[in-house]
């Protein structure tokens, strides 16, 4: 039996960062399935696809080949044999990606991806319905939250360090709105299970929360 770690919360709680080093600080394989979702989002932007037609985006996206690979150590998305890591980061598709995760075909595919990674290796698994859907088993669940404000401010530093001149009233209303879908949607909402530990991370460090979920994997795990 491998171990799981399930990490849920909303955009720009600072999951990937978290799940990343909690991963590589006890040797775990780090799955982002948001990167999955991404994949599929790209796919439906290339295709023209309208985000609201259920059909076509589900017939397209279950036709389509997502592979998840590691490479150094980092994960890497390939879809239909194309490395796509580096076009998936955008807001264009990550709004696409929160549309289009609101259909059952697309959900079920991805999910099956993922549960199949986690029966072979221990992991950390960051996402939505990590803890409620895809390892209801898991060893550890944590829902990692921080304020919107912190959010929205989190994502505001990042477009400015790549050299944009972003709006932070604007990106506060964006991830308002990106967490009333994914929270709202009828499949496999955004939910804290009553299980899950709830870290928020507005106003600790990385190292503060990575330990926090250490310690309180090591305790489960005793
Ligand atoms: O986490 P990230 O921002 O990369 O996810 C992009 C979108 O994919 C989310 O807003 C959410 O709608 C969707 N998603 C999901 N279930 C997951 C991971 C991501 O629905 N497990």
């Amino acid at each position: 039996m491998s171990y799981q770690i399930a990490i849920d919360g909303p955009a720009g709680a600072g999951k990937s960062t978290i799940a990343k080093a909690v991963a590589k600080e006890l040797s775990f394989v780090y799955v982002d399935t948001g990167a999955m979702y991404r994949a599929m989002a790209l796919l439906c932007i290339r295709e023209g696809l309208d985000k609201t037609d259920e059909e076509a985006v589900s017939s397209s996206c279950e036709k389509a080949v997502v592979e998840i690979k590691y490479q150094d150590g980092a994960q890497v998305v390939f879809l239909n044999g194309e490395n796509v890591n580096g076009l998936i980061r955008t807001q264009e598709v990550g709004d696409m990606a929160s549309a289009i995760s609101v259909y059952g075909r697309v959900r079920e595919k991805l999910v099956r991806l993922q549960q199949e990674l986690a029966k072979k290796v221990d992991v950390v698994m960051d996402g939505r319905d990590i803890a409620s859907c895809v390892l209801p088993d898991a060893d550890l669940k944590i829902y990692l939250d921080a304020d919107v404000s912190v959010r929205a401010k989190r994502r505001y530093d990042e477009l400015v360090a790549k050299g944009e001149k972003p709006c932070l009233t604007r990106i506060e209303e964006e991830v308002k709105e990106r967490d009333y879908r994914d929270m709202h949607r009828d499949i496999s909402p955004l939910v804290r299970v009553p299980e899950a530990m709830l870290v928020d991370s507005s106003y600790m460090t990385i190292e503060e929360v990575k330990k926090c979920i250490i310690d309180a994997f090591k305790g489960k795990t005793k």
